[in-house]
């Protein structure tokens, strides 16, 4: 047990000088932190949710330490950005972040606003700054059955967060010529390839990636499979790429051979590489709990079919790991803009909060690790498992109450999940 609950007296004396007692009240020793962790808050569903797991879940047991940044696209907006920038560096600084779903605005968004420009993509803002790897998990419920019924632990996968694709340059060939790749040295040689003799019209695109990044992904993931006691997979298509993908290959196997394959085999786990069609077969005939490590784009897209097949967006978390040691802790999903504008019309909405409410968790178990606070250590594996318990004891939000194979689901709108959690919190934490 971490809490003690006391029932304090206020008195007073009343004329005849008798003691009366005016007011009870239960004193509730919190839990202290001695370092903050770097707060961002962010958009629309989402920042409602926030207030709500501060208010509710955080609050009442902790005495919350948090260097606050306010990333409501209003507030970036008023700050050209700045305040992105600044909680980067505070997370560099603190080394643990929690942060809110946020707009990354379009342009529908920047009417809907009147922003002074387009501003970036905070999580692209926040990667460039931090230089990390994000790890996405889904939270695994009974009842909430995965479409791949082999699976029976959560995969967790890998992005790199930089290059390739994302940052490509291309091109529409509009008829015959000849293109080529080009490097100029510093010295100003040349070296050439050959792409195509083109005979009529197409297109090219140009991509890269470098040697530091690839190799601070890798040390991402190591760290991350050591941290997690988790199996480490990694593929690329080698075979295909034998220059691009194999530099890949090569800088993770050079990185393991050096630096981790003792302490891997000290924790039991293993670091395994295959081409990625192989990885797609096996990983659908496996039954989970293990780490895969993707390349940007195989990272996107296989996300989304691992979330989507484990059940919902709404129980997948996330968290960017940089190769020295910093967390930023988030939901998958985003700001929930439909929920956000039914609840402007002041209808009922039932939004899913356990992804956000396990970013919190994320946090706080970390801040703990790190400070040596075993009470904030117990208190986020306490909260994740009183999540779990009221959706396995029937009481969930619409989205899972659609998919689940619990029979007569409790369908509760958003405010009354996040009470039901608190309750079932209450019960464990006076156990
Ligand atoms: P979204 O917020 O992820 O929501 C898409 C749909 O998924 C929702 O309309 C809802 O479906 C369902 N959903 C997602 N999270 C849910 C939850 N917690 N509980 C219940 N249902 C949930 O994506 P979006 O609407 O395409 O994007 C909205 C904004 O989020 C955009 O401005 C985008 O830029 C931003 N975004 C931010 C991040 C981030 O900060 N990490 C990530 C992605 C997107 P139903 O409508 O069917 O109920
Ligand atoms: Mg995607």
């Amino acid at each position: 047990m971490i809490f003690f609950v006391t029932m304090e007296q206020i008195v007073a004396v009343n004329s005849d000088s008798k003691p009366v007692i005016c007011r009870e009240e239960n004193i509730m020793t919190k839990i202290q932190m001695t370092t903050p962790l770097v707060e961002m808050d962010g958009d629309e569903m989402t920042r409602i949710l926030w207030k709500m797991i501060k208010d509710d879940l955080l609050l009442p047991y902790i005495d919350l330490k948090t260097d606050y940044y306010d990333l409501g696209l209003e507030h970036r907006n008023e700050t050209d950005d700045q305040v992105t920038v600044d909680s980067a560096n505070a997370t560099k600084k603190y080394k643990v972040a929690v942060k809110c779903a946020t707009i990354t605005p379009n342009a529908a968004r920047v009417k809907e606003y009147e922003l002074k420009e387009m501003w970036k993509s905070p999580n692209g803002t926040i990667r460039a700054i931090l230089d990390g790897t994000v790890f996405r998990a889904p939270i695994v419920v009974k009842g909430i059955e995965p479409c791949v019924k082999n699976w029976k632990k959560p995969i967790t996968i890998a992005r790199h967060a930089y290059g390739d694709v994302y940052k490509g340059t291309e091109m529409k060939i509009p008829g015959p010529g000849k293109c080529e790749l080009v490097y100029t040295a510093e010295d100003g040689t040349e070296t050439r390839e050959l792409i195509h003799n083109f005979t009529g019209a197409g297109v090219v695109q140009g991509q890269h990636n470098l040697c530091n990044s690839i190799e601070s992904f890798a040390r991402s993931c190591f760290n991350y499979a050591l941290d997690t006691k988790q199996d480490l997979w990694f593929a690329t298509k080698d075979t295909i790429s034998k220059k691009y993908d194999h530099t890949f290959k090569d800088i993770f196997q050079e990185i393991y051979d050096s630096e981790y394959a003792q302490k891997f085999k000290d924790a039991g786990i293993t670091y395994f590489y295959t081409l990625i069609d192989d990885a797609v077969a096996r990983v659908m005939k496996s039954e989970g709990g293990y780490i895969w490590a993707c390349k940007n784009y195989d990272g996107d897209v296989m996300s989304d079919m691992v979330s989507s097949a484990f059940g919902s967006l709404a129980m997948m978390t996330s968290v960017l790991v940089t190769p020295d040691g910093k967390y930023e802790y988030e939901a998958a999903h985003g700001t929930v803009q439909r929920h956000y504008y039914k609840h402007l019309k002041g209808e009922e909405t039932s939004t899913n909060s356990v992804a956000t409410i396990f970013a919190w968790t994320g946090a706080l178990r970390k801040r703990g690790e790190l400070d040596g606070s075993h009470e904030l250590e117990e208190f986020a594996d306490k909260l994740e498992k009183a999540c779990v318990k009221t959706i396995e004891d029937g009481k969930m939000t619409k989205d899972l109450a659609l998919i689940t194979t619990i029979p007569n689901p409790v369908v509760l709108n958003s405010e009354d999940f996040i009470k039901a959690i608190r309750s079932t919190l209450e019960g464990m934490l006076l156990l």
